[in-house]
């Protein structure tokens, strides 16, 4: 059998490509993937106890683009979910984003507006500039304490390396707040697949022109294949056999755990920014389906090096050695590189499915 396209990788990107080659262009896909399910790391599932959880830790959708939103629809019904984070630090917990409420709990103060709340944070700012790493751009917002207590322990353990190291864009992601707006993103859509991700992906993916190999890594099988073009949405390093040296990924172990009760935690999600704690963030997964079942389940995340990659990280070390590999990869005329992990972004969910379809809006141009 000959395909038009054969898609490395079932996650976002390449189930969005799916999609669209299957259905805009009429042609012939074949989806290669070497985990045992679809859905990469938004996958879902119901565990033992029938609680609905993300096998690779919270994934909440959110986006400001309607392109992208109206896209999904026609593969899900939603359900209104906005997120909320705590902050743990010596046993008190915080709202984060840092806002009004935090600065007064934290502080004992009496900001009464948003007012007070700017004036406040002028006296604590610094002035790092140009912002070249995550500490300038946090310091400059929030000064040094807020800096040392909010972010910096949090982030040493998640990248194991110094938010001096990292590009801003990093801790950037993280907005301060002047009011009293505890939602963790302000994103014009914020809903949760009603039924779940992986099934919104199986509609996405049922289609004739669709056919999918699971738990098969490409490079197995990659001399049996017929096809003209490939999408590849693996690590790009891997692909190049490594031959710039391997890029940094972060990866993270989950530990699950389920309780004989309705609630554990006040928030979806807790963060344990100091030390005390091995773990990061502690996620309570009832509070995305909203089931009401009489057990809950939570997992914890603990960050590490070795292990399935998750995260590119951004330093200015592993940006250089990428764009060696992305030269390489613009020699391959029949070759597309894209997603988190095959352009080597901090992409959420959303990025990347509107990256997607203007992908192939070039396929269908420029017939790429
Ligand atoms: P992936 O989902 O990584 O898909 C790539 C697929 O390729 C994988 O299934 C992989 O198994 C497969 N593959 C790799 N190599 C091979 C090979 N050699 N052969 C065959 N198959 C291969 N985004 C949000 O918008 N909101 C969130 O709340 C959010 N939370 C996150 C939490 C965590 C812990 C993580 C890690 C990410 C989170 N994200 C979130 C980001 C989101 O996961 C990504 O934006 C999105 O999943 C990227 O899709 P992708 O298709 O590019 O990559
Ligand atoms: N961060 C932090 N303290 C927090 C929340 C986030 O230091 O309480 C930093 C940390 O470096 C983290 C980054 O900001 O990796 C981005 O946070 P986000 O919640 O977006 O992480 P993700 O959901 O992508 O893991």
């Amino acid at each position: 059998m000959k395909y038009d396209y054969v898609i490395v990788g079932a996650g976002f990107a390449g189930s969005v490509m799916a999609e669209q080659i299957a259905t805009q262009l009429n042609k012939k896909v074949l989806i290669v993937e070497k985990r045992k399910h679809i859905g990469g790391n938004a996958y879902d599932e119901f565990d033992e106890y029938g609680i609905l959880v993300h096998r690779y830790g919270p994934h909440i959708f959110h986006t400001n683009s309607k392109k992208v939103f109206d896209y999904l629809s026609q593969f899900t019904e939603w359900r209104f979910y906005e997120h909320k984070v705590l902050v743990k630090l010596n046993g008190e917990l915080y709202p984060i984003p840092i806002n009004r409420i935090t600065l007064n709990k934290l502080y004992g103060l009496e900001l009464k507006s948003e007012a007070d709340v700017k004036n406040y944070l002028e006296t604590v700012i610094q002035n790092h500039f140009p912002v070249l790493n995550s500490e300038d751009i946090i310091v400059n917002q929030v000064g040094n304490d807020l800096f040392e207590k909010f972010f910096k322990q949090y982030t040493k353990k998640q990248w194991n390396l110094e938010p001096k190291e990292l590009s801003p864009q990093v801790c950037g992601r993280i907005p301060v707040r002047h009011n009293d707006d505890c939602r963790y993103f302000t994103d014009k859509y914020q809903y949760m697949p009603k039924v779940g991700y992986t099934k919104m992906f199986e509609k996405m993916l049922s289609h004739k022109n669709i056919e999918i190999i699971l738990n098969q890594d490409y490079r197995a099988i990659l001399n049996d294949l017929k096809y003209d073009k490939m999408i590849y949405t693996g690590p790009i390093d891997y692909f190049f056999d490594y031959e710039y040296g391997k890029l940094p990924y972060r990866s993270i172990r989950f530990e699950f755990e389920n309780f004989k009760t309705e609630r554990v935690q006040q928030a979806a999600v807790v963060n344990y920014n100091d030390l005390k704690k091995e773990y990061t963030r502690v996620t309570e997964y009832k509070y995305f389906s909203g089931q009401n079942k009489r057990s809950t389940t939570l997992s914890y995340e603990y960050s590490q090096i070795s292990g399935e990659p998750y995260y590119p990280v951004p330093t200015q070390s592993s940006r250089r050695m990428y764009f060696r590999y992305k030269n390489e990869s613009e020699k391959l005329k029949n070759v597309i590189f894209c997603g988190r992990l095959a352009e080597y972004q901090y992409y959420n969910m959303d990025q990347v499915v509107a990256n997607t379809l203007n992908l192939l809006n070039e396929l269908k141009y420029n017939g790429k």
